[in-house]
């Protein structure tokens, strides 16, 4: 396994983990196969937002002694009034709900602030008690740090800004990722994405990534799959279907990326995903299959590392992530992404032009111009 720190928490999680969403409703030697899987795997991270009684039972139960070993995400103001998954931003139905989960798996270490996505999730989070119960629970020390999820990336980058969150549960994949911001998400899941909605990487998601990197906001990832659409023949909006293990890399090659939450429901799905660790770039290689939607992304870097090897050895992908961020605001260019720049064992300056990388790039990245620009923004 590898293991990668989610942003300013410092703490160390698998970059592959498990969202636990599809163990619910499932007998408990299911549940428990799964969980075995993940731990064997060396997983070390679980979703649980689920807020049925049952399934977070089955959890701590598989889990057992071994609750020690693994990180929790658990989500604050998720219900299920008349058994249906629910938001709920009513504090004392919000607090039942999060105190039996603490009293199943004891502290939780990211507690999320539940599904904030429109206008009204926003009021009902940050201009409520509900923000400060959060609080609460980690001064009280019940949770090790404040998360939350989202699926809109306007909404996102407003949640960031309060300073409360340390980390964020958010949707990533290269369909999302490709939508206009206007688009509700989940009207795709249910219909499927029309190629014809794409017109390259929207900018508030571009500017959600380079927010995140910058405040050191670090990020799980969850539809990683586009449930299931992408990897789909029939319905993916691309030429071909991507593999799982393509859909996790997008993931994981997104800038502030700690880990993808992969849904497993058996022990095989949970191997396979695993599998990820063992392929090779070539195998894991998303660039075809993204470049096969149209030319709208011209010019923009998606982080694939097509480019490399370079004879120099510039790390062409985190060169341009940092350079992106650093475009955002070229006047103030954060400190920390300066530091991270300047500590890369080859930076822009050590360009010598040779070319070859942009000969590669399928793209058409500017690249010699972009370690130039690099180097003028972030070098000593
Ligand atoms: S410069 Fe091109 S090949 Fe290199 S990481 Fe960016 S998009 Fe991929
Ligand atoms: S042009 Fe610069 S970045 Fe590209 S391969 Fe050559 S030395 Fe490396």
């Amino acid at each position: 396994m590898r293991y990668r720190e989610i942003g300013k928490t410092g703490v160390s999680a698998s970059i592959i983990g498990l969202g636990c969403e599809h163990l619910d409703n499932k007998p408990y030697e299911q549940v428990k196969e799964t969980i075995d899987a993940a731990l064997e795997s060396d997983i070390n991270l679980l979703d649980v937002f689920m807020p049925g009684k049952e399934v977070r039972e089955n959890i701590a139960k598989a889990l057992g002694s071994r609750r020690k070993d693994v990180l929790i995400q658990g989500h604050i103001g998720s219900t299920d009034i008349n058994q249906q998954y629910d938001i709920s931003r009513d504090l004392p139905l919000v607090k039942r709900y999060f105190e039996d989960l603490l009293r199943i798996f004891g502290r939780i270490d990211f507690g999320m602030m539940f599904f904030i996505d429109s206008e009204d999730d926003y009021k009902g989070v940050f201009e409520t008690g509900f923000a400060d119960y959060v609080l609460k629970l980690k001064e009280n020390g019940d949770i090790g740090h404040i998360g939350f999820s989202s699926h809109n990336p306007q909404t996102a980058i407003r949640a960031i800004n309060t300073g409360l969150p340390e980390m964020m549960l958010f949707s990533i994949n290269p369909a999302f990722d490709m939508l206009p911001v206007g688009e509700n998400i989940f009207d795709h899941i249910e219909t499927g994405f029309g190629s014809n909605l794409f017109r390259g990487f929207d900018p508030k998601r571009t500017e959600l990534y380079q927010l995140c990197e910058q405040k050191e906001i670090g990020i799980t990832v969850m539809k990683t799959l586009g449930a299931g659409k992408l990897i789909s023949p029939v319905h993916t909006p691309f030429a071909k279907p991507l593999t799982v293990q393509q859909c996790m890399h997008y993931a994981l090659t997104r800038p502030a990326v700690s880990s993808v939450m992969l849904g497993c429901k058996t022990r095989a799905e949970m191997l396979d995903a695993v599998r990820y660790l063992d392929m090779s770039e070539e195998e894991l290689d998303y660039a075809e299959v993204l470049g096969s939607l149209r030319n709208d992304f011209r010019g923009n870097c998606v982080y694939c590392s097509h480019c490399q090897p370079c004879p120099v050895d510039i790390d062409i992908a985190t060169v341009t992530k940092y350079l992106d961020i650093a475009r955002l605001d070229k006047d103030n260019v954060p400190p920390s992404i300066k530091s991270h720049y300047q500590g890369l064992n080859a930076t822009g300056k050590d360009c010598i032009a040779c070319g070859s990388c942009e000969e590669r790039c399928p793209f058409g990245v500017e690249i010699i111009l972009n370690m130039a620009e690099a180097e003028q923004l972030l070098g000593r």
